[in-house]
């Protein structure tokens, strides 16, 4: 569906906005805010812009229904048991998250982001597919695991002891592999916001593969900078992926 003139001029004004310092971040941060102007997502979620980017991002949205909300980022949700004490455990568990820029189609949106809404909860309202999000989940508990492994073989089960090392940022070693989904996204699907679990990425057909064609559709229509851009990145992470 092609934009309307009042969606293209949004899109338009919020061009020289910086949505994250890094180039390619900003890049897939600007399809996320077409695809909510276009109104192809309900919300968007930056974790990077500087206050007077968010400044000019309200203003820019004024007279719109969409709009920017200042609210704390999607704190982890802890769905997983972990092996070690609670003592322990809890010393590698976040409590507070920056305050995040949401961008919401309309207030009962806004009031759910204003509430506080947890990682899932957040993958939902920003459309990411439910096998993604279970396997974020996954991986943090695997990702927890191996980092409290790594403090106990270092400095051993005292609670104490670890959280001291913590403190000292000390450099532990991992036992960790990593299946490398980010750059595995960015060359398969450049035009998603969320990680993509091994499933999507194995299939053409997947969830993921759905949203990608969806967003590369209106990204084309909409933006052939962007485009390119996007395209050119997917490609140099694909032949950096197969170094
Ligand atoms: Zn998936």
């Amino acid at each position: 569906m092609p934009l309307t003139d009042k969606q293209r001029w949004l899109y338009q004004q919020a061009n020289g906005i910086l949505l994250d310092e890094s180039p390619q971040e900003d890049a897939h941060e600007r399809v996320g805010l077409l695809t909510v102007i276009a109104g192809t997502r309900s919300v968007a979620l930056f974790l990077g812009v500087e206050e007077a980017d968010r400044l000019r991002l309200e203003r820019v949205f004024a007279h719109s229904e969409v709009k920017p909300v200042t609210a704390p980022g999607p704190p982890t949700a802890y769905t997983w048991e972990s092996r070690y004490r609670p003592e322990i455990t809890r010393l590698f568990r976040e409590r507070d998250e920056a305050p995040a820029l949401w961008l919401c189609p309309g207030p009962e949106h806004a009031d759910a982001v204003r509430a506080g809404v947890d990682q899932i909860a957040a993958g939902a309202l920003l459309g990411y597919p439910q096998c993604c999000i279970a396997a974020q989940q996954r991986e943090k508990a695997r990702f927890e695991s191996a980092v409290i492994a790594g403090y106990i073989r270092d400095v051993g089960e005292d609670a104490e002891k670890i959280a001291g090392a913590l403190l000292e940022n000390c450099n532990v070693e991992i036992d960790w592999e990593d299946e490398y989904r980010v750059p595995r996204t960015t060359a398969r699907f450049p035009f998603v916001q969320h990680i993509a679990c091994g499933a999507c990425l194995s299939s053409g057909s997947s969830p993921t593969a759905i949203l990608n064609s969806q967003y590369r559709q209106l990204v084309e229509d909409v933006d052939h900078h962007l485009y390119d851009y996007l395209v050119r990145i997917a490609k140099r992470v694909e032949d950096d992926l197969r170094l």
